[in-house]
């Protein structure tokens, strides 16, 4: 690790320890009580420069290395922390930086840069879940603007949004992907209603169950080409993917450390149990998995660095770092035992969270079809 990333890893600490102590977590996880406070300070620590291109539209070389390093390492100490840090990073500056106008980037990137807020992705329907091309939501033509009717669920963080990015259907004669226009949309505007699910984990993440009855968008809230939305989202959700990796490989570090203190200090048969060769080996089989999840995730970053196209290797990334998270944390629920089990453990909280990042912003199994259909098998025979 280079000195600067070094001291980048060191501040985010500080700052952790400081602004979201371990016991704050585990309130906020309890009650639903989102960190939104730690918006502002990663603004002023700099960390949303590092999302920002330079005048001449160009990042500099190591920006995703060092983003993927602030994701993994604010995934360590609370995932709650670096869910809120991607919907700024990944739906809000990178969705505007890929796609959007230079009139939306001028009024929306200041704001997200800032920490006023983060962005809201409404693509998910009752019947649209893995087969996005399904959504039903639709926008019609109104004088010169347009009318959104439909219904979006499961949308995160929707409510405190600065805006909630909605896919509709804006050719009602489209099957699929086509046809599909993304719009800018405050929470808060006539026709919108909002209705909070109840979940298992990642509670802090609020999720909502959104009705758009006739709510008035302008030309000037599409993003990108009308009917190209498809396009757009492909190039969100890759960034997406990128980040979510890299915050998974944190919290699957934290869940593996967590699992080896108590290996070290919870004494049977007269012994502590990490010496016991089963539960020794399960520790050193979970870290070397974290290990090469990080690898990954950390190719990923310098691929995009390096300007490569990395489709299959952000579809890899995720599906390997979800599946080792899910994977580490039942091992670390068993070799926590009751101690795991007990509502206020992290192990329990790292393991129904780690439920979700296997089938939210893509699937394993769509994640798969992804990566065959890359290698010229499966679905893309
Ligand atoms: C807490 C939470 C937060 C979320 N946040 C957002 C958000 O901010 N914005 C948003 O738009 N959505 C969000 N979602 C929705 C999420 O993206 C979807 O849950 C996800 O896309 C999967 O859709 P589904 O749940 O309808 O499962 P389904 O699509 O019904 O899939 C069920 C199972 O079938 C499998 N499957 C489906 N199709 C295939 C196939 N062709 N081949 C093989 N297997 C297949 C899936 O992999 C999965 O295992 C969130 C969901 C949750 C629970």
């Amino acid at each position: 690790m280079s000195f600067e990333i070094e001291h980048l890893c060191e501040s985010i600490d500080r700052m952790m320890q400081r602004h979201l102590p371990p016991d704050e977590v585990r309130r906020r996880d309890e009650q639903a009580d989102p960190p939104n406070h730690l918006l502002q300070i990663f603004s002023n620590m700099g960390l949303f420069d590092l999302v920002l291109p330079s005048q001449d539209n160009d990042w500099d070389k190591n920006c995703w290395t060092r983003l993927s390093v602030v994701q993994e390492r604010l995934g360590y100490h609370a995932t709650m922390a670096a869910l809120l840090f991607n919907r700024v990073a990944c739906f809000g500056m990178m969705t505007l930086i890929t796609s959007a106008s230079k009139d939306q980037q001028n009024r929306f990137l200041p704001r997200l840069h800032a920490g006023e807020g983060a962005f809201a992705l409404a693509l998910s329907e009752a019947g649209a879940g893995s087969d996005a091309g399904a959504i039903r939501t639709r926008a019609e033509r109104d004088g010169s603007g347009w009318k959104i009717t439909g219904r979006k669920i499961w949308i995160s963080g929707a409510a405190d949004a600065i805006k909630m990015i909605v896919a509709a259907r804006t050719d009602p004669n489209s099957k699929g992907g086509a046809g599909i226009t993304l719009f800018m949309v405050d929470p808060d505007a006539a026709g919108v209603s909002m209705t909070r699910l109840e979940k298992i984990g990642n509670r802090c993440s609020l999720s909502y169950d959104i009705g758009l009855d006739g709510v008035l968008v302008t030309d000037e809230d599409v993003i990108g080409a009308v009917g190209g939305g498809f396009d757009c989202l492909k190039k969100t959700l890759f960034y997406a993917r990128s980040g979510l990796s890299a915050a998974v490989v944190g919290t699957a570090q934290a869940a593996v450390d967590r699992a080896v203190v108590h290996a070290r200090e919870r004494e049977q048969f007269r012994k502590p149990i990490g010496s016991f060769q089963v539960i020794a080996h399960r520790l050193a089989n979970m870290q070397t998995e974290v290990d090469l999840a990080r690898l990954l995730a950390r190719e990923l970053s310098a691929a995009i660095d390096a300007g490569r196209d990395c489709s299959r290797l952000a579809a890899q990334a995720k599906l390997v770092s979800t599946e080792t998270l899910k994977r580490v944390t039942e091992h670390g629920m068993q070799i926590m035992a009751s101690a795991g089990y007990a509502s206020e453990s992290d192990m329990n909280r790292y393991w129904r969270d780690a439920r979700l990042y296997s089938f939210g912003e893509g699937s394993s199994e769509i994640l798969l079809d992804l990566i065959s259909a890359d290698m010229g098998v499966g679905r893309g025979i």
